[in-house]
């Protein structure tokens, strides 16, 4: 499917495509000083998905001991997701009102449920190949997990991890097309067909969400096939985006009506205020400290 390129996290040409501005304010660590609902939730979430990983490199790994397998993953939650907290707190960014203790407790309970009922499991048909695995060769591009499903097929599963339902919990249709998660989900695809180490072609453009409910505790785990064509056009598409932001053609546009996908943009007075209004501060990337 053509030459080597430098290719970008999913979640970075998602901003990048909306608003290359945001893209590099977002590269650079700028947020808003109060923590926003999307901060909240994707903290909770990166502990969850830090603990489940965990338990499947250690199933991987050959321990069965259920009992060691569920502490271990609970301790895990937890010690990231305080660790989080704790390093967006010494920034500076103020959380309010938020009750950690709450937090880890559904963590808990979120990863108890898990473990009992995970749906990727062999006496279903599943066999998990492998766990965060970067297929990109950079450590960047790491599906959470590769499987091989019933019918065969190895094909990337992305969690979709909420704490509590919500309207979006039941759009699958709505999420499976969200950019960043149909970006990621075709870019794994692409990065497994072109993996010498796989030893077999892909026999079928197919990827999985497996959406996690905490409270009260719902799973689902659905498969989505890419026909070809689309396959195709997206890989076309994706590389002209790769190029733009390697080249830096787009620096300095901003999104003409600093409204996202999710709302109104929150570097809004940073960019139309000069700074008055919200105060913004720089949070480094923890793996950066
Ligand atoms: S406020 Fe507007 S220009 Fe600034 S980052 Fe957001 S969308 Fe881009």
């Amino acid at each position: 499917m053509g030459d080597t390129l430098k290719t970008y996290r999913p979640s970075e040409v998602e901003q990048y495509a909306f608003c290359p501005t945001y893209w590099s304010l977002r590269k650079e660590g700028w947020t808003t000083r109060i923590a926003t609902k999307a901060t909240v939730a994707a903290m909770w979430s990166t502990a969850a998905h830090a603990a489940f990983a965990l338990y499947q490199k250690m199933k991987l790994d050959g321990c069965t001991d259920q009992a060691q397998l569920l502490t271990a993953a609970q301790c895990e939650a937890a010690q990231v997701y305080v660790a989080d907290f704790n390093h967006y707190i010494a920034a500076g960014v103020n959380f309010g009102t938020l009750d950690t203790d709450d937090a880890v407790g559904d963590l808990r309970k979120l990863v108890a449920n898990y473990t009992k009922s995970c749906k990727l499991d062999a006496s279903r048909g599943w066999q998990v190949v492998s766990v965060e695995e970067s297929l990109d060769g950079e450590g960047t591009t790491r599906p959470d997990v590769i499987v091989r499903d019933p019918d065969g097929i190895l094909c990337p599963v992305d969690y979709k991890i909420k704490r509590s339902v919500n309207p979006k919990w039941f759009d699958h249709q709505g999420w499976s097309d969200d950019f960043q998660y149909s970006h990621k989900q075709l870019n794994y695809i692409y990065l497994l067909q072109e993996d010498e180490r796989v030893g077999e072609r892909v026999t079928k453009n197919r990827h999985y969400i497996y959406a996690i409910a905490a409270e009260p505790f719902a799973q689902t785990l659905t498969a989505y096939d890419i026909v070809d064509n689309y396959m195709a056009d997206w890989y076309e598409s994706a590389r002209r985006y790769w190029k733009r932001m390697a080249s830096g053609a787009d620096e300095g546009i901003m999104h003409p009506t600093h409204k996202s996908p999710y709302g109104m943009c929150e570097m809004l007075d940073y960019c139309t205020k000069g700074g008055a209004g919200l105060s913004y501060i720089k949070v480094a990337k923890r793996s950066e400290e």
